[in-house]
């Protein structure tokens, strides 16, 4: 007998971690828009397996986490765990995400801060944002190497400009720990951690073909490419082993 499915609104706790459901990526990104059109700002974090991992192992992340104001299914893994809970999901990429909000938010100015990646990606992708969207204005740009060293003058920027949408791509979790500290001092921002998002869309690096990611085999693509992440990939083997033993 077939697993009763319940409708795509409730979140499902994996592995500690609760995730919210999505229909579609759009549904995703109109969730995230409407949060910042209406100012109360917001915290998504992109939810994968080696987070979940991460979290039964740092207090600390797993804390900022449970913080988040959205927490959305990035790794194929979670979203079979999800569905062995009995809810259906779509992937939701974060490298997909923050695009498909820019998108949604054409016709009406939003003012964006972009934080992170080295130098020459940043401005790669501060020229490629200007022209896909004329309507997002950046309005704090911070490369995440010499850019981010002083933490407490970036802060004050954000404080000054306070931007509608904060991208911050220094990876995890890193980045998440970060934008704890800038929501502090603007909490109407809303703060998206996009790893390496910028590396992607500037053309630096290039992401996994459409049928790798549609298949959820994204990690193999950036495995084969990078093979220094190797330790990294033992995160991935933890959590299919506690998907397999129902321990999620
Ligand atoms: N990065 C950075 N500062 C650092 C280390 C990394 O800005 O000190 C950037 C790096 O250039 C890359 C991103 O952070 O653009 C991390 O990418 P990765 O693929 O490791 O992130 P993931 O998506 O796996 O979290």
């Amino acid at each position: 007998m077939s697993r009763a499915i319940s409708p795509l609104t409730t979140e499902r706790v994996v592995g500690g971690v609760p995730v919210s459901p999505f229909e579609s990526l759009a549904a995703c990104a109109g969730r995230i828009l409407a949060d910042v059109r209406n100012g109360v700002g917001g915290f998504a974090i992109a939810i994968n397996a080696e987070k979940v991992i991460t979290c039964g192992r740092d207090r600390n992340v797993h804390a900022t986490i449970q913080r988040a104001t959205l927490r959305y299914p990035d790794g194929a893994g979670v979203v079979v765990a999800m569905r062995l809970k009995g809810v259906r999901s779509v992937r939701v990429a974060g490298a997909d995400l923050w695009l498909e909000v820019l998108r949604q938010a054409r016709g009406q100015p939003v003012s964006i801060a972009i934080i992170g990646a080295r130098a020459d990606v940043l401005d790669a992708t501060r020229r490629r944002l200007e022209s896909d969207f004329p309507d997002a204005i950046v309005a704090v740009a911070r490369n995440g190497y010499e850019g981010t060293r002083d933490i407490e003058a970036l802060t004050e920027e954000l404080a000054v400009a306070k931007p509608d949408l904060v991208f911050v791509a220094l990876g995890s979790p890193r980045q998440e720990l970060l934008i704890e500290k800038f929501r502090v001092v603007h909490p109407t921002g809303f703060y998206m951690g996009l790893g390496g998002s910028f590396d992607i869309y500037s053309g630096v690096k290039k992401r996994a073909p459409l049928w790798m990611q549609r298949r959820g085999l994204e990690w193999l693509f950036r495995f084969l490419a990078e093979p220094s992440r190797a330790a990294r990939e033992t995160k991935r083997l933890r959590f299919l082993a506690r998907l397999v033993l129902g321990r999620l």
